[in-house]
């Protein structure tokens, strides 16, 4: 599948992983837009918030940011997703952007 975040996962694309656990992954951004740059990203790939159907998922996801946060120490921070094009999603694979200064 042409999806970067997939090739990641299936490391086709060489990336660290910051976290991991059955559900998803994360990993820094490429392109930081604050001092850390988490994206946590679901193992199944998924386009967007508005195909996911069971909102399962999205817990999970949530519980792994409260991981991650609570992991490397940043008690405040900013989540953030973006949903469909014209809202400034360029990869079609729903993540969670996590953003700490
Ligand atoms: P969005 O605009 O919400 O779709 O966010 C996509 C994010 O993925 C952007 O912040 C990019 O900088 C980031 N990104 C794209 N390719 C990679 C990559 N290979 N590794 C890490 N982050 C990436
Ligand atoms: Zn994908």
């Amino acid at each position: 599948m042409d999806c970067v975040f997939c090739k990641i996962l299936n490391k086709q694309i060489p990336s660290k992983f910051v976290y991991e656990d059955e559900y998803c992954f994360a990993i820094n951004d490429i392109n930081p837009k604050a001092k850390t740059h988490i994206l946590v990203i679901p193992k199944e790939h998924i386009v967007s918030l508005n195909e996911v159907k069971d909102f399962e998922l999205v817990k999970n996801l949530f519980v792994a940011i409260k991981n991650i946060t609570k992991e490397q120490n940043i008690p405040a921070f900013k989540t953030h997703i973006n949903t469909g094009r014209a809202a400034g999603q360029e990869v079609d694979h729903l993540h969670i952007h996590i953003l700490a200064n």
